[in-house]
């Protein structure tokens, strides 16, 4: 097999036709593999290359630690990263450049980068936090560690349009379909691609195979594995689409497997968005939005209702019905493996550490599903298994067992007393999932056929909760969960930019509530409170898709209309005065009317920098509370 797939990998080698590295990039990979080549020649050869010492120059600044000077020169530069790095970062920035289009239909190139990009700063960020390993190299690795993929739509265009497209309308899976019309998955390829330009061997194979559960939670590979997965996840969310409510991911828990604090967090989503604006800028990406919006725009009210009733059964965001899974072993290691492979929404996990403290807890967790090692003190897994099955209450649930020995005998023994199915450690998350499949399944069904006897949890899904929320709290106002000021910001550069690049019309107004403090003073801060949320629902319904309202603080609110010129901005400004002066907002048995004063400005091209248009938007703003309020300016 091993055979055959490296010389699949020749003959594709051969072809010629393989995404490769141009110009400077290759002369430096060239030049990295003579054994006596010196900093100074390294580093000439990058110099010639302005946007790539730009690039080298900046990656080294973001490993230096806080307190030594910035690095301003390719030399120093090369000489901190070291050549190897340097390497593979030039390798990365010119693939990005040259492979930024191409002719698989079907395939989205931008959106590929894009994401390999977002997956490369992540795990970088992460890095810098966590000295897992070092940042740049992790960052090189992952922005082409789906390589593979790029490589069959640059080698295959046409087949593998074909090959994409009906993975949509299959069951087979992707790698499953690689593999029948090409003879290589896409993994496999980015393995020998990676190894072939020189990659380190470690970080390229961790990023592939993931965590198992041979690592323990404290080592280096486990470690690097969850970072990874960090990294993807954290990719996933920024790509996925606003209206995608499946993208529900287990940050939490596996942030702090990766030992990042609370604190942490939300520095490093804050960073790991800034730094890929910047990227994506430098690389002509930012046409794509990373919108971690649909977590912030999603009405956390309507998630702050975790279980809802169907039937009388507890049932998750998803629809689906939420599990107690009862994992048992002695080895605490592994539990805590089993736990991060499995935290997903609709499972509710429970441990225990042998068969009898399984046994004492089962009318507390009523489980559906258990979890056990074979070998084990006081009561092992077959002996768990039997009592298990003579209860009459909990008879029916779904008996995994984990266990070392796999041989013929044993399995069939494991069969007789009672054991639904086995999985053969060491196992790795995705086998794991697989083999719960069918469990989930018949569980669900026969909790379909006896619904209301179970009971109404409201815990369920709260993992998900928390990690929707993690998310960009620190991008949200609390109180109106509008965006904040520090989003505004951030958003209004991007729109600055594209629209400077394409030329096209952009507009932003400033909306200041009129004698705000004679609505507190008259019906307290509580009424205030109330105006502003229901303020911001109003502005929300009121706008287009492409606009974007922001609280900026107190009771001041700033909208950015992209693509808007200053007459169309002026009318959306005044359907929005209008539309207030006309609203009742009901406090208790009274009822508060307030009136906005807005000024609106656009990008002007005399305009060299966006303070420009925010501080003209201020102006006008001034102008209209001068004017009498309750006016568009
Ligand atoms: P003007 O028409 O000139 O804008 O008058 P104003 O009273 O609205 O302006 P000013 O800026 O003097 O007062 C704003 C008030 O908004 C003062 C502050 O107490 C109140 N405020 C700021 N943030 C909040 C908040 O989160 N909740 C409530 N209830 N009030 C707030
Ligand atoms: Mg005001
Ligand atoms: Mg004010």
């Amino acid at each position: 097999m091993k055979q055959h797939i490296e010389a699949k990998f020749d003959e594709l080698k051969a072809s010629g036709k393989m995404p490769s590295p141009k110009g400077v990039a290759l002369a430096i990979l060239r030049l990295a593999k003579k054994s006596d080549v010196t900093i100074d020649e390294f580093a000439n050869v990058v110099k010639t290359d302005p946007s790539l010492s730009g690039n080298i120059i900046k990656a080294a600044n973001s490993e230096r630690s806080f307190y030594s000077r910035p690095i301003a020169s390719v030399q120093v530069a090369v000489q901190r990263l070291g050549m190897a790095t340097v390497k593979s970062l030039a390798l990365g920035f010119s693939l990005i450049d040259s492979y930024r289009k191409g002719g698989c239909r079907g395939f989205d190139y931008s959106h590929y980068w894009a994401e390999q990009l977002l997956r490369a700063i992540a795990i970088r960020e992460i890095a810098i936090r966590t000295r897992v390993a070092p940042s740049e190299d992790l960052f090189s690795v992952a922005l082409l560690g789906e390589i593979g993929r790029l490589a069959l739509a640059t080698i295959y265009p046409e087949e593998y349009a074909r090959t994409l497209d009906e993975s949509h309308h299959t069951a087979m899976s992707l790698a499953e379909l690689e593999t029948k019309t090409f003879y290589i998955d896409h993994d496999e390829l980015t393995r020998y691609i990676l190894r072939d330009w020189g990659l380190p061997d470690i970080l390229v194979e961790t990023q592939l195979t993931g965590i198992s559960s041979r690592d323990k939670p404290d080592s280096r590979q486990f470690q690097l594995g969850m970072s990874y997965e960090v990294a993807r996840d954290i990719a996933r969310l920024g790509m996925a689409k606003a209206s995608d409510k499946s993208v529900q991911l287990d940050l939490d828990s596996k942030l702090a497997a990766v030992g990042m604090s609370d604190v942490g967090k939300e520095d490093l989503v804050e960073n790991i968005l800034a730094e890929w604006q910047e990227w994506s800028h430098s690389f002509g990406l930012d046409s794509i939005k990373v919108s971690f919006e649909h977590i912030s725009n999603t009405e956390q009210d309507e998630l702050a209702v975790p279980v809802t009733e169907v039937d009388g059964t507890a049932v998750d965001l998803t629809g689906e019905q939420v599990l107690n899974v009862l994992i048992v072993d002695d080895d605490a290691d592994t539990r805590e493996y089993m736990k991060l492979c499995l935290g997903a929404s609709h499972f509710r996990l429970y441990t225990a550490e042998n068969g009898e403290d399984a046994l004492s807890k089962l009318v507390d967790i009523d489980p559906d599903i258990i979890i056990s090692d074979w070998m084990m003190p006081e009561l092992d897994g077959l002996g768990l298994c039997r009592v298990v099955r003579q209860s009459s209450e909990y008879g029916g649930a779904y008996f995994i067992l984990m266990t070392a020995d796999d041989t013929h005998d044993k399995l069939i023994d494991a069969f007789n007393s009672g054991v639904d199915d086995y999985i053969a450690k060491p196992f790795s998350r995705e086998l794991l999932l697989a083999r719960l499949r069918p469990g989930v399944r018949i569980t669900q069904m026969s909790k379909q056929n006896q619904a209301g006897k179970y009971r109404i949890e409201k815990l369920a899904n709260e993992l998900a909760i928390v990690n929707r929320k993690l998310s960009l709290s620190s991008l949200t106002d609390p109180l109106t969960k509008l965006p904040n000021r520090r989003y505004a910001l951030k958003r209004l550069e991007q729109e600055w930019a594209t629209s400077q690049r394409g030329q096209r019309d952009l507009s932003c107004m400033m909306i200041d509530i009129d004698y705000f403090k004679v609505v507190n003073d008259t019906y307290g801060h509580a009424g205030g409170d109330l105006v502003l949320k229901g303020l911001a629902k109003i502005l929300k319904g009121l706008l287009r898709n492409n606009d974007v309202a922001c609280r900026m603080g107190g009771e001041e609110f700033m909208v950015i209309c992209p693509d808007t010129n200053m007459e169309n901005a002026v009318k959306v400004a005044e359907r929005i005065c209008e539309a207030i002066e006309r609203t009742v907002f009901p406090y208790g048995d009274k009822a508060i009317h307030i009136t906005l004063s807005i000024g609106v400005s656009i990008r002007e091209n005399g305009h060299s920098h966006l303070d420009e248009m925010i501080s003209n938007a201020d102006k006008r703003l001034y102008e209209a509370k001068a004017a009498g309020r309750n006016l568009v300016m």
